[in-house]
């Protein structure tokens, strides 16, 4: 099994790199059927999704358009401390179907602010990818259409996933070593 170190911490390795690509290729064969005939636009949430949303999107055969927004943080002027924004918009949403391309969707929070965007800018219909979800701390109700891998309440690495900035060139996820 293989260990790494990033920083002050250890981690497992917890689905390997070709686990990551014939998943992803499901996914891909799946999207195919359902987005054939749609005004897509794929949505990639960066910093983390920018490797998943690479590999899925290579894989999609239909005319999709793509396009990256961030979360921001930013301190409000109110006392509630920072707020997130999403920037980096520019693509027109109105009409078309989104699919939010996102890592790892864990309590929620992030999807729920992305989609209450998208509602606001008339997105016909919004899907959801992600790569990792941990079911146990998840509190919405968006669907999360295309789930790469349940995984449960640990903290994850690899793949697009940093911690605190390293670790998003492995080609495998790895997981935190109690
Ligand atoms: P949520 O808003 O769903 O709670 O969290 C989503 C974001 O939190 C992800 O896009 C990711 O940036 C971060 N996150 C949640 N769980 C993990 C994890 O296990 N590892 C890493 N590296 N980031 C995580």
């Amino acid at each position: 099994m293989k260990e790494i170190r990033i920083l002050d911490k250890k981690f497992r390795e917890f689905i390997t790199e070709k686990e990551i690509h014939e998943r992803i290729e499901e996914l891909a064969r799946q999207m195919n059927t359902d987005l054939a005939g749609k005004d897509v636009v794929f949505l990639g949430i960066l910093n983390g999704a920018f490797l998943f949303a690479a590999d899925l999107f290579r894989l999609i055969d239909l005319e999709v358009r793509i396009s990256f927004v961030k979360l921001a943080s930013y301190e409000g002027t109110s006392s509630s401390g920072s707020i997130k924004e999403l920037i980096g918009w520019n693509e027109d949403i109105k009409n078309k179907t989104i699919v939010v391309i996102e890592d790892i969707v864990d309590t929620g929070i992030t999807l729920d602010r992305i989609v209450d965007e998208l509602v606001i800018r008339k997105a016909s219909e919004i899907k959801v990818a992600a790569l990792l979800y941990k079911p146990a701390s998840y509190t919405k109700d968006i669907p999360v259409d295309y789930v790469g891998f349940e995984i449960p309440n640990d903290f994850v690495v690899g793949y697009g996933l940093d911690y605190n900035g390293y670790g998003r060139n492995l080609p495998s996820v790895y997981t935190l070593i109690e």
